[in-house]
């Protein structure tokens, strides 16, 4: 097994999670951490204490250098938005750092799958440029619930409807994680679309990318009211992502929502 991020190996064990989020949680207090997956998948459900769900695939390398620096100069935007929830402005710089780090970790969450969906070189690019795939999406979204601190599940997704002949069986890759306060939603579609979501989540979700143009006031208005909430909302959002080729979305002239 080498490296997922450098093709480097020995490889030793990298935390899904950082152990930075350790912080916030209550002392003793048991964690469930989740990896749910469609059809033909496999389930992982398991207590622990704290964040221990790791995965053997990234050298010590990657894992002291670039990632750490990453989770180092992603705190500090993150932690106010999962330990409060005062209106604040999130900045284009803030909002770009965030989704940085979601979707690392969302990269890390994929790992666990047997068989994951993100190509190598997208991995490779997250190191060397900090490059954030094409074709990603960033929500975020809040909970007045603090607690559970940390609850994440990984599902993978028929884009129905959608084929390409490059791509004969599309998948897509949606990974929503409530941290503290925060929520972030991270989808991966494996082939272009341009996405539509229902209207009744304009209130509830805000994308922050790809790179908006303006600061985003947060938190947004209508929120699930906690943990268990959350995981329904971010099953219900998933389900109301419309989905169409560009082309489809030329002819209908479509706008991505
Ligand atoms: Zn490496």
């Amino acid at each position: 097994m080498s490296c997922v991020f450098c093709g480097s190996s020995p490889v030793t064990k990298e935390h899904v999670f950082p152990q930075w989020l350790n912080q916030y949680l209550p002392p003793g207090r048991q964690q469930t951490e989740q990896a749910r997956y469609g059809a033909g998948a496999y389930d992982v459900t398991r207590q622990s204490m704290g964040l221990d769900f790791t995965v053997k695939k990234v050298c010590a390398p990657c894992n002291n250098g670039w990632m750490s620096k990453l989770e180092t100069s992603s705190k500090d935007v993150l932690e106010p938005l999962i330990i409060r929830q005062d209106l604040d402005l999130v900045s284009l710089q803030q909002q770009r750092q965030i989704a940085l780090w979601a979707t690392k970790t969302a990269m890390m969450a994929d790992q666990v799958q047997q068989e994951p969906l993100l190509p190598s070189h997208q991995l490779r690019r997250m190191r060397t440029h900090q490059a954030i795939p094409r074709g990603t999406r960033v929500w975020l979204g809040s909970c007045p619930a603090r607690n559970p601190t940390v609850t994440s599940h990984t599902v993978r997704i028929d884009l129905t409807g959608v084929s390409t002949p490059d791509s004969p069986q599309p998948v897509g890759f949606f990974c929503p994680m409530k941290i503290g306060h925060l929520c972030i939603y991270v989808y991966f579609p494996a082939v272009d679309v341009v996405i539509q979501h229902a209207p009744e989540f304009r209130l509830s979700v805000a994308r922050i990318w790809p790179r908006r143009s303006s600061e985003l006031p947060f938190p947004p208005p209508v929120q699930p009211r906690n943990g268990e909430a959350f995981e329904a909302f971010a099953d219900a959002f998933r389900q109301s992502l419309y989905l169409y080729t560009p082309e489809q979305a030329a002819e209908h002239g479509l706008k991505e929502s």
